[in-house]
């Protein structure tokens, strides 16, 4: 594989055409029921829920670079129909992952011994009123504080498990995000890193073909994008054209690796531009999927999603 690496005031070096690597097949098959599990649980929402929102129009509006629609208590989540989600999105996981060594920690608790179902601690943990005294912090705060503290005793990675709780919290999410989306549509965001309404960092952004290039942010849970400037990093605010910089593989402009020296993170984009800029499926998860060579890429390099 041929990687160049620019600053971005230069033009790439390397124009050889290469074949996209192939994402593993699994991480496609499990990426594609995510896609649709997401997709029926939130139409299901929308035949239960009241879709009249509380007027928050200026509130919204002029949220600025902080806090986020769920921090303002405008994400209404059902904690019982969350904790199934959880469960729901753990066990895909582990049908897609069954080797992996969460799936093999989490399995025989969800499986075998539901006494030890860490699922319902994590609840019961997080549960209204069982933090510090005068704390305020939403259900996914407590429960990423549960899990984190779950995750260190037992030596396992922590970041799946709170892949899989976002991905739990995303219908009700997806459902905020349709009864706001007035309120959303004319949010100033150019300053903003964040996703608006889980207050994740954005999983990848896009240069539109039909507005000369104006980068969008994208929260694949929250299926969000929103504007930010064009330059300039989404993780530390870092503007130093001398410290940003983009990778790209052989010459497929379509695919780009935007990465900050100041933070070292980095931010796949896709290139829309040029018209001919290839989309691998109109589902962006899978797209982020499948593109998912682009992150080892980064890896390699030195660079993360998020800064340490
Ligand atoms: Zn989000
Ligand atoms: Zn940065």
């Amino acid at each position: 594989m041929n990687t160049t690496t620019n600053q971005i005031q230069d033009q790439p070096v390397d124009m050889r055409r290469q074949d996209m690597p192939a994402a593993p097949t699994e991480l496609i098959d499990y990426c594609r029921q995510l896609d649709e599990w997401v997709k029926a649980q939130t139409g299901e929402m929308a035949t239960q829920s009241e879709p009249q929102a509380p007027k928050m129009g200026e509130t919204i509006r002029h949220l600025g670079k902080t806090g986020s629609l769920e921090e303002m208590g405008l994400v209404e989540f059902n904690l019982l129909a969350l904790a199934t989600n959880l469960r729901q999105v753990c066990d895909l996981f582990r049908q897609h992952f069954p080797n992996n060594p969460l799936a093999l920690e989490m399995a025989p608790a969800l499986a075998d011994r539901p006494e030890n179902d860490p699922i319902h601690d994590w609840f019961t943990i997080a549960a209204p009123g069982k933090g510090k005294p005068g704390e305020t912090r939403t259900v996914v705060q407590a429960l990423t504080a549960a899990i984190q503290q779950w995750a260190y005793e037992r030596e396992t990675e922590e970041h799946t498990l709170l892949e899989l709780l976002h991905w739990a919290a995303a219908p009700f999410r997806r459902w905020t995000v349709h009864r706001y989306r007035e309120e959303l549509a004319s949010m100033i965001t150019n300053e903003r890193g964040h996703c608006p309404i889980c207050n994740r960092e954005p999983d990848l952004a896009e240069l539109s073909s039909s507005e000369h290039g104006r980068r969008y942010l994208h929260c694949l849970p929250c299926d969000l994008r929103w504007h930010f400037k064009r330059i300039g990093c989404p993780h530390c605010g870092n503007m130093n054209f001398d410290r940003l910089g983009y990778l790209l593989v052989g010459n497929d402009q379509a695919y780009k690796i935007y990465h900050c020296e100041e933070c070292k993170s980095y931010l796949k984009t896709i290139d829309r531009r040029d018209d001919n800029a290839p989309l691998h499926s109109p589902s962006l998860l899978l797209e982020n999927a499948k593109t998912c060579f682009l992150d080892l890429l980064a890896v390699e390099h030195g660079f993360q999603p998020t800064p340490d």
